[in-house]
């Protein structure tokens, strides 16, 4: 058994996105500072109505997917062909934009907190152009899991392995099998799990603080950082004096060329070009 090491740790950078909502990027801050097939990790967390009410309007995606996690809030999602999802405190809406969809992703509180994340994983180039689809998951699909030393972990997606117990979460089969879990430990506790070696992972803590990787070269990760891990076949995580928060993600890397324009993510310039092209002519999510 190999375990993780942190490779590299990204610190996320205020910024804002949509119509000037305030958020933290980790992931994706800058061009190619991606791990495949994680394109982007935003979180944004605020008690203050002005640094979220303003939303995300319609705008356009083509060519990965976007997975949206709601700690504390609710929004409402709606795409141009009339698909609504309602996204509340605990879900996750897992889209799938594929050749292209126009969506608005809007708060729909007035005030209190709104505090979640949202993912882009890649697609592989033979799916980039495939329909769109959605998976609306309400909390109550996704799977709590008890840890024996106490903490808890909800399944997200792939298959949480605690000492053999094995537990599967909510979404399961894409092509980059991706694991999405949201973890809570006590100061101190530890948590240990089985990874695919041949994966790329990364660990977000959003409160508190975790030591990452084996005993002996263990480093600390402090909240609202991203830690990419070297290749291995486990990961450790050890909370910190306050107890931590984190996200664990892992997935099969794609190994593709990746040329981002926006919210278009395609192999080529000339797929981007096209995917500009389509948005202007009202093709984008056109039915081929
Ligand atoms: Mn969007």
């Amino acid at each position: 058994m190999t375990t993780r090491n942190v490779q590299q740790i990204i610190k996320s950078m205020a910024t804002s996105d949509g119509a000037g909502v305030k958020l933290r990027r980790s992931i994706g801050q800058q061009r190619g500072l991606y791990h495949d097939p994680f394109l982007m990790l935003d979180e944004f967390s605020s008690d203050n109505p002005g640094d979220y009410i303003a939303g995300f309007p319609a705008h356009p995606h083509r060519g990965f997917e976007t997975v949206t996690y709601l700690l504390d809030g609710h929004m409402l999602h709606e795409d141009h062909l009339g698909h609504r999802g309602d996204l509340k405190s605990g879900g996750v809406q897992w889209m799938t934009a594929g050749r292209g969809i126009i969506h608005s992703e809007m708060p729909q509180q007035l005030e209190g907190r709104m505090r979640g994340f949202q993912l882009w994983l890649n697609l592989p180039g033979s799916e980039k152009m495939k329909p769109a689809s959605y998976r609306d998951i309400d909390p109550s699909e996704i799977p709590l899991v008890e840890l024996a030393g106490g903490g808890r972990a909800k399944v997200i997606a792939g298959t949480l392995d605690v000492d053999g117990a094995q537990t599967r979460g909510a979404i399961q089969g894409a092509t980059t099998d991706p694991l999405y879990l949201d973890v809570e430990l006590p100061a101190g506790a530890r948590f240990s799990i089985p990874v695919n070696a041949e994966y790329n992972a990364f660990i977000y803590p959003y409160e508190g603080s975790i030591a990452v990787g084996p005993s002996d070269s263990a480093r600390t990760v402090e909240a609202r950082s991203a830690a990419l891990l070297s290749k291995g076949d486990r990961v450790d995580v050890t909370a910190g004096p306050d107890g931590a928060r984190f996200l664990v993600l892992g997935g099969r890397p794609l190994k593709e060329p990746v040329v981002q324009y926006g919210p278009f993510v395609m192999n080529t310039r000339e797929e981007i070009e096209q995917a500009i092209k389509d948005y202007q002519n009202g093709e984008l999510a056109a039915v081929s």
